[in-house]
């Protein structure tokens, strides 16, 4: 009965934000409750205007900087907006939205797109992301390049998904090239050319996207408007995986475990599959918990496993879910 009242107050909580739904960027938004407010004192939780609550002690505070702490009330303001829970977010993200703040106006735009704390709204979205856009916010362009990519919440359209990335990449955003590299490789909305895919990924990589090496090397190993080179591949799969992708980490130890490319050395490729899934890739954890789980290169370690597959269950990893759970069931 608590649990249903609780979950009752939670979405009264929810539903009040909702109906004020004119948290559309220009009005004045109350920094404790993050209610619409023009008013002297917030007419939902009572605050006074210049009332904002401290990110790092929680003193309520009037003046700029925290009584308590001495944290300034902008940067309290910018950690409070990338705290996870929405409940806490809220407030400092829809008054940093409504300043024109351009990472805040893709939060934003994110809460009407699943509607959090919000009624979802996907036309409010979009003019969200479109403005954070035209802030000169190079994540927002990638964002809603990747939305008209993929077809979510809007029809595909690979020609406005192009506009897209090349703003954001006209911004300088290293992943945008590697997704325009990515539609001349496979030819989407564009003439199909792998020079170019070549010239976009070797753009994106020379900006720091690691990840894009590794699409090259691949070129390399099809042979992909290149000559075929495995030798050349896996020195540059190597190069990738040492300037930081996770993923040229991943596919290394893929590598030493099954002997491709390279002479096969288990304990190689355990390592490679450790810093793979230090750098959070989810493939690496399910195979460091397969091989807790079998021996493979290691004593046999069920809890390891479990551990192991846990964590790869937590970072998405679907089959990981199924054996944790029939390990710890
Ligand atoms: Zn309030
Ligand atoms: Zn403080």
């Amino acid at each position: 009965m608590k649990r249903f009242l609780a979950l009752v107050c939670a979405l009264l909580l929810i539903g009040s934000f909702s109906l004020a739904d004119g948290s559309v960027p220009g009005s004045r938004i109350c920094l404790v409750c993050g209610s619409p407010t023009d008013e002297s004192e917030c007419p939902v939780c009572g605050a006074l205007r210049e009332c904002w609550v401290c990110y790092d002690c929680l003193t309520k505070n009037l003046s700029d900087t925290c009584m308590v702490c001495r944290t300034e009330k902008r940067d309290s303001l910018a950690c409070q907006a990338e705290d996870p829970r929405p409940l806490t977010a809220w407030p400092a993200v829809s008054h940093l939205a409504a300043e024109g703040d351009p990472e805040n106006l893709l939060r934003l735009g994110r809460y009407y797109e699943k509607g959090i704390m919000v009624t979802q709204d996907t036309d409010q979205a979009l003019a969200l992301f479109r403005k954070a856009g035209e802030a000169g916010y190079a994540p927002a362009w990638l964002y809603l390049g990747k939305l008209y990519d993929g077809g979510i919440m809007v029809g595909q359209d690979f020609t406005a998904a192009m506009e897209c990335y090349q703003k954001a990449a006209d911004l300088g955003d290293a992943e945008a090239f590697w997704y325009i590299g990515s539609f001349y490789e496979e030819g989407s909305g564009v003439a199909q050319s792998y020079s170019m895919a070549m010239d976009y990924y070797q753009m994106a990589a020379d900006r720091g996207d690691a990840d894009s090496i590794m699409s090259i090397a691949s070129f390399y190993l099809k042979g992909y408007g290149v000559g075929e080179d495995p030798q050349k591949a896996l020195e540059l799969y190597r190069k990738a995986a040492d300037a930081g992708s996770g993923l040229a980490c991943d596919y290394m130890g893929y590598l030493y475990m099954t002997g491709y490319l390279v002479e096969q050395d288990i304990e190689k490729g355990l390592e490679w599959y450790r810093k793979a899934a230090a750098l959070g890739i989810a493939r690496s954890m399910y195979a460091l918990g397969y091989a807790y789980q079998c021996g493979q290169g290691v004593e046999i370690d069920l809890e390891e496993a479990a551990r192991w597959y846990e964590m790869a269950a937590l970072a998405g990893h679907r089959n990981a879910l199924l054996v944790y759970r029939v390990l710890r069931p």
